[in-house]
């Protein structure tokens, strides 16, 4: 192996649908000074699949902001709205494997379903664990009605766990929100049948972000904890699809002044507009922590 195979490979995969923020910039850094201390690789991707929410407008501006934070990183940037035949590949061995069916269900067949329920069980992100309408339904029955592709996770878990041998685990070298760190049970279970092709996109988050960590040889996937969960249904993927295992390191997302965690979708203040306001990349990197990257 060369010395550059076996360089440790860390990235940054932002969505273009707004203009970062302090928490992106958390993100970045951390990142960033992780590879730095392993003397790896620093990746930029852009994670653009949702077409209609990502902006050509919010690429220029994150290589604008992450320039402007004296970051640099190896080109050229992998923009996933470039890949999706392979995103579609990735599905099809799914598919071939039996571990996919497809969804017809609409939101409000899905909310008719869970809504006399009440103890229901919930996601990781609060919604209705899917209820496992046309789990059983012949496949493509009706071709020409829009439907989504969603992993039948029990079966997942079962292929996987007669691949290895045993039930897999992910490494976390960071923490998730409650704690969690060191060798930690793949547990897909706890999101039910998740949705893998999108009715719209025909590609999920999940997909593309399990087939882009592998192709670009990715060794460390350093991501905020809001994302902690989906690791496993990344673990899942990963070995269905014979892809290397990455170490993950999730870090705390950091809050403000209130404590209320930054998110775009809060209209938290830009690192653009900090910057029109006067304030340095300096000052920004010695307030997250990372002063004298
Ligand atoms: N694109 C995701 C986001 O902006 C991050 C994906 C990841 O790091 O796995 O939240």
């Amino acid at each position: 192996m060369s010395a550059a195979e076996k360089q440790p490979v860390f990235r940054f995969a932002p969505s273009p649908n707004g203009r970062l923020h302090l928490g992106h910039a958390y993100s970045a850094l951390f990142t960033a000074a992780e590879a730095k201390k392993a003397d790896g690789r620093f990746l930029l991707r852009i994670e653009d699949i949702d077409l209609v929410r990502c902006r050509s407008e919010f690429v220029d501006g994150i290589l604008e902001d992450l320039a402007w934070l004296g970051l640099c990183w190896d080109v050229p940037v992998r923009r996933q709205s470039e890949h999706f035949e392979t995103y579609f590949k990735a599905l099809d061995t799914l598919e071939e494997l039996g571990a996919l069916y497809p969804c017809y269900a609409t939101r409000s067949e899905i909310r008719a379903a869970v809504e006399s329920k009440a103890d229901h069980p919930r996601d990781p992100n609060g919604a209705p664990v899917y209820p496992g309408l046309y789990r059983n339904a012949s496949a493509r029955a009706e071709p020409e009605r829009p439907y989504a592709l969603r992993l039948n996770h029990a079966l997942a878990l079962k292929l996987v766990r007669e691949k290895l041998g045993h039930r897999p685990s992910f490494q976390e070298l960071g923490c998730g929100p409650s704690g969690e760190s060191g060798s930690l049970p793949v547990t897909p279970e706890i999101w039910g049948d998740v949705v893998l092709a999108r009715k719209d996109i025909r590609t999920s988050y999940h997909i593309a972000v399990v087939v882009d960590d592998a192709l670009q040889g990715v060794t460390h996937v350093t991501r905020g904890q809001d994302l902690f969960a989906a690791t496993h249904i990344h673990r899942v993927l990963q070995v269905l699809l014979d892809l290397p295992e990455p170490i993950y390191c999730h870090h705390p997302l950091i809050s403000d002044d209130t404590g209320r965690k930054l998110a775009k979708s809060a209209n938290d203040q830009s690192l653009a507009s900090l910057r029109e306001s006067g304030v340095s990349a300096d000052e920004i990197k010695q307030e997250l922590g990372f002063a004298g990257l």
